[in-house]
């Protein structure tokens, strides 16, 4: 059964998932800020979990971690839809923003908060702040939740 679903401003690119995601979180970092044109929050599942159809047109820079950071942009409308940081082998993440009901989503954690807007507040959401890209931090929350997954 699908869960939640999503695509582009242009409908070309579409993608559903019959599961939540492991880690919905808020990064602030200024490559994340750059790419989208504003601020960035994200919802990571295993790569396997979106079933996707259309073509994204992927961009690769070194991320922080040094290792390639693929990001997948609707070839036609250039929305920015996916993160797969191949440090985080197997998983992606999916924009807020692209899903057709991002109000289901709020970030529980949020990194890089050293860049963060000094404006940007949330409503108590957050549980986790880190200064930085908190790697380890953010694996074990993404087990854990995938424990719970059953
Ligand atoms: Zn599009
Ligand atoms: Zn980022």
């Amino acid at each position: 059964m699908i869960k939640h679903q999503g695509g582009c401003h242009c409908r070309q690119i579409r993608y559903s998932t019959e599961y939540d995601p492991m880690l919905v979180m808020q990064c602030n970092c200024i490559s994340c800020r750059k790419i989208s044109g504003s601020m960035t929050v994200s919802a990571c599942f295993a790569e396997d979990e979106i079933k996707m159809t259309g073509k994204c047109k992927e961009y690769t820079y070194s991320g922080g971690s040094g290792m390639p950071f693929h990001r997948g942009f609707c070839e036609n409308c250039g929305q920015y839809v996916y993160g797969k940081p191949t440090a985080f082998e197997g998983f992606i993440v999916m924009t807020l923003g692209s899903f057709d009901d991002p109000n289901q989503f709020e970030p529980k954690m949020e990194i890089h908060t050293i860049n963060k807007l000094k404006w940007l507040k949330d409503d108590g959401c957050v549980k986790d702040s880190f200064e930085e890209g908190a790697t380890v931090e953010r694996m074990e929350a993404m087990m854990e939740n995938l424990e719970q997954r059953g």
